[in-house]
């Protein structure tokens, strides 16, 4: 896909957005990230022009450096790649990381968080399939997870994220209203500085399904920007 034809790729893309969420009937509104990895700066400008405003980074170098490639665009940039203790400088400040899976990251991203005096949002990742070797926090400890967010003055939980196992878009619904479950049952309890409203889920082959299910961020690569880069 050329950059040319990315203002039209985004346009069929919210067109389908606004189908799925009329479908779902009542809900959230629902926030395109455009998942800009590996797609040269470019290709977001262009995506910017046409009134993209959340971009999805995997890599936290490539994020902190597209990050300071356009340091005055209005820009609204979540991290959802795999999260290391030792990228955690590069990603704290941005709108929002989608993918805290694990209790071990919340002291240093708190201790990040209040060094640059940033109120980081976050999402928790949730692996719902409970698949062997993949990222996310076991639904059985989520609630742990949850309850550690009490003591931290510079992090705020905002909901849960879920990347489903490999399969048709059909199969993946059943995961996709499983995580929404999950975050309804735990809104039940209170907690100190969590709010379980945003549901990341869905990719290009499967944002209808998901928004069908209630998620409010969709994470669309391909669908938008093209084949990305090697
Ligand atoms: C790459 C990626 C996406 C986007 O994938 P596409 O299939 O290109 O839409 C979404 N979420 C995560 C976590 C990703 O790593």
């Amino acid at each position: 896909m050329s950059i040319e034809g990315i203002a039209e790729h985004l346009a069929a893309v919210r067109v389908r957005i606004d189908a799925a969420v009329a479908r779902r009937g009542d809900g959230p509104p629902v926030r395109l990230v455009g998942v800009s990895k590996r797609q040269p700066l470019p290709a977001l400008d262009a995506a910017a022009a046409a009134g993209l405003r959340d971009f999805g980074e995997n890599y936290a170098q490539e994020l902190r450096d597209k990050q300071q490639a356009r340091p005055d665009a209005d820009w609204r940039w979540h991290f959802i790649g795999a999260l290391q203790r030792n990228k955690i400088r590069y990603v704290v400040g941005c709108a929002l990381i989608h993918t805290v899976d694990r209790a071990e990251l919340l002291a240093p991203l708190q201790r990040r968080a209040e060094t640059t005096d940033h109120v980081q949002d976050v999402l928790v990742q949730v692996n719902v399939a409970s698949e062997e070797g993949k990222a996310g926090v076991a639904p059985a400890e989520l609630p742990a997870l949850l309850d550690g967010f009490a003591s931290l003055s510079h992090l705020r939980c905002r909901g849960l994220m879920l990347i489903p196992p490999q399969a048709e878009p059909e199969q993946t619904r059943p995961w996709f209203a499983a995580l929404r479950r999950l975050a309804e049952q735990h809104a039940q309890t209170p907690r100190p500085h969590v709010e379980l409203r945003e549901l990341s889920m869905g990719m290009s082959a499967d944002y209808e399904v998901a928004i069908e299910e209630g998620a409010t961020l969709v994470r669309v690569g391909t669908a938008v920007f093209g084949p990305r880069s090697a």
